[in-house]
């Protein structure tokens, strides 16, 4: 709601939905615009408000969408239910709070809200850019590599220990063996893993190597000299 109001002193109108948890706030744009661009706005105002953003080394806080800058052809980003789309796993429909709870009454308000042109995001976030390095899964050295020679140990690999991964960019992106062991991160996106080096992987929920490793059963030997 803190959101909602600043958005509307850029005279940007905004949609709040209810959902299994808190809600989400919409944003409707009068034509396609650049994921980047939108990510740069929200993130901005969100930094000058003190919200927390999920993901930057954050286990909670609000999360953005689109979830990426960018994504290479033939790839996907992350699926995100329709406004009034009937959510599989509640089998019910959220609705909208600026309007009665019918579809008519619903579809209405969404259609009477103004749209953000690409002209008002270009001066919204003229200046500005994505607050870096947290916002791209800035990898960190996972594990000590190199190991003596000889002694039969193998390398820990990551992508051994995860179930399916899709690649987005440079990463591949899978459930965090760690947030999974919570529940969380059901959507199996926290985990980025560096494709041309896996041994560089990062949780954007926060979760560090040691919790990690020790979710998938290898926890990190403490050397012993
Ligand atoms: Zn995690």
């Amino acid at each position: 709601m803190k959101l909602q109001f600043y958005l509307s002193q850029d005279t940007v109108a905004s949609a709040l939905e209810m959902s299994k948890r808190g809600g989400h706030l919409w944003i409707f744009l009068a034509s396609p615009l650049l994921a980047s661009e939108c990510r740069i706005y929200v993130y901005d105002l969100a930094r000058r408000l003190g919200v927390p953003v999920k993901g930057a080394g954050l286990a909670d806080g609000i999360e953005v969408f689109s979830k990426h800058d960018a994504i290479a052809p033939g790839e996907f980003g992350n699926a995100i239910r329709g406004p009034l789309g009937i959510h599989r796993g509640a089998d019910r429909r959220f609705w909208f709070y600026g309007a009665d709870y019918t579809l008519e009454a619903q579809i209405e308000y969404l259609n009477r809200l103004r749209r953000v042109t690409e002209d008002e995001l270009r001066k919204f976030i003229a200046g500005k850019e994505l607050p870096q390095p947290e916002l791209s899964p800035h990898v960190t050295r996972s594990v000590s590599v190199r190991r003596r020679s000889g002694n039969g140990r193998s390398e820990f690999r990551i992508l051994e220990h995860i179930g399916s991964v899709r690649k987005v960019g440079r990463n591949y992106v899978a459930r965090c063996p760690s947030c999974a062991q919570s529940g969380h991160d059901r959507c199996g996106d926290n985990l980025a893993i560096l494709i041309e080096d896996s041994r560089f992987y990062h949780c954007w929920a926060g979760c560090t190597k040691e919790m990690i490793r020790a979710a998938v059963g290898f926890p990190i030997r403490v050397p012993n000299h």
